[in-house]
């Protein structure tokens, strides 16, 4: 069990000095407990005891940190076996690999992928977030293919895998700052590797034929004084990968079992024979509970689907996905586009936008702030009133972007018509449909409408 916040109080300087940014030092303790802020911001704790509270406030599977600065990717620091016990801490890193016994037009498409699919949703970028890349026993071509990763896509976490300890070490160096994932430590090679890790201060991966083999020699690579371990536990079918998952998550979270308190990289294409079954597995293994998945190649629809169910997987549950308030043009809309209000809970963005981008008419799309909560909702608990309604028509600017006044409420808040177009002195209140399906014949025959008048 981690330290209570009271513990690690008591191994405080306890001068209440501010200098972390919390006015006394058991506040600080308190969000170090609950591990949302770490112990190193005290600028004044002793090394040795913030080595003690770092291990013992760790969670169960250790954060093993990739890349850097702006592209900096956690993997693992998970807390619970089930989202809804609090949230699933860090996204599963998802991407395919290049070797070195590829052509050059197949390595240049696979790169050519991962800058084509870029998405944004909710705010969120959307985009393949990890590649591998394999020497196939060409070490020059290899080091060729880091600089040309780091290059042309640098965003992207690396896993480097080799046999070759010493192409390795150029290949870790040839990545500067910026710390790639190293493949694989086995049980023929763990020495040199663990030395190789160690030197290099880069995350390993351990390599089992079995999960008992993997927890052996992360055992072995513990005792050696690694920390950063990623897992791959060998598995031979999907059945025994999953069970691997489960394992390794159960037995670090309830055992607190260190060997296994590690992410866990996975292949999709050990166990699928199409791109299709590899997606569905893909599916699984973001619920349950792999950290990296390498898949045998990307295409946009696979892609942007699991990257939605990462997103979706990896949102708190108690706290609701929101857009932020403002406005938003659909279907390039101009000074006679329509005009549209709803919610900003995240759901309730998207089945609205897509319908009106579906329907083609141009319109401005007004997102209140209701803390995320839905149109009916929202308004039960005084967040979509007519009052906070017109006040931010008024203030979002919305009046200069078109010539007319008139506003699409959705179709639940019909009885706030009267008190709204009081609030909002010239504006015309139109009830828009109750169902967002409804949007597109609506958005259609009222474009048609004020036109014609
Ligand atoms: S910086 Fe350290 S000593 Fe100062 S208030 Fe924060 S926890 Fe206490």
């Amino acid at each position: 069990m981690g330290l209570t916040g009271i513990q690690i109080m008591q191994k405080l300087p306890k001068t209440n000095c501010g200098d972390c940014g919390f006015p006394t030092c058991l506040a600080f303790a308190m969000k170090v407990a609950t591990g949302e802020v770490e112990i190193g911001k005290c600028p004044h704790v002793d090394p040795a005891v913030k080595e003690e509270i770092e291990e013992a406030s760790a969670p169960p599977i250790r954060t093993v940190k990739l890349g850097g600065g702006e592209n900096l990717y956690k993997l693992g620091g998970e807390t619970v076996l089930f989202r809804h016990d609090k949230r699933f801490e860090n996204p599963t890193l998802i991407g395919t690999f290049i070797a070195t016994d590829m052509s050059e037009t197949e390595i240049d498409r696979r790169i050519g992928l991962y800058k084509k699919f870029q998405w944004e949703r909710v705010g969120v970028k959307l985009f393949p977030d990890i590649i591998l890349i394999e020497d196939k026993g060409d070490g020059a071509k290899f080091l060729d293919l880091v600089k040309k990763v780091r290059s042309e896509i640098p965003w992207a976490a690396i896993i480097l895998s080799s046999s070759n300890v010493d192409t390795l070490k150029s290949a870790v160096s040839e990545c500067g700052e910026f710390k790639p994932l190293i493949y694989g430590a086995n049980a023929s090679n763990l020495e040199a590797f663990c030395n190789l890790a160690s030197e290099t201060k880069t995350p390993l991966t351990v390599v089992g034929d079995s999960l008992g083999e993997v927890a052996k020699l992360s055992e072995e690579a513990l005792k050696k004084g690694l920390k950063d371990l990623v897992l791959d536990t060998g598995a031979k079918s999907v059945k025994e990968l999953l069970e691997d998952l489960v394992i390794v998550r159960r037995s670090s979270i309830k055992k607190r079992f260190r060997p296994l308190g590690f992410p866990v990289l996975t292949f999709t294409y050990r166990y699928a024979s199409s791109l299709d079954l590899e997606a569905v597995l893909a599916g699984l293994l973001i619920a349950k509970y792999a950290s990296v998945i390498i898949l045998s190649d990307l295409t946009a629809d696979i892609l942007y689907n699991l990257m939605v169910e990462k997103m979706n997987i990896y949102t708190d549950p108690q706290k609701p996905l929101v857009v932020e308030e403002g406005i938003y043009p659909v279907n390039g809309p101009d000074e006679n586009a329509l005009v549209a209000i709803t919610c900003n809970f995240a759901l309730t963005y998207f089945i609205v936008n897509g319908e009106i981008e579906g329907s083609r008419v141009p319109t401005w799309l007004l997102i209140k702030n209701t803390d995320g909560l839905s149109v009916l909702t929202a308004w039960a608990a005084g967040k979509f009133t007519a009052d906070g309604i017109a006040d931010f028509v008024k203030k979002c600017g919305i009046s200069e972007k078109v010539k007319h006044r008139k506003l699409i409420i959705p179709g639940y808040l019909a009885g706030m018509k009267g008190e709204l177009e009081d609030e909002l002195s010239g504006w015309e209140i139109i009830i828009g449909p109750r169902e967002a399906s409804g949007i597109p014949a609506f958005f259609r025959n009222l474009i048609k409408e004020m036109a014609a008048a």
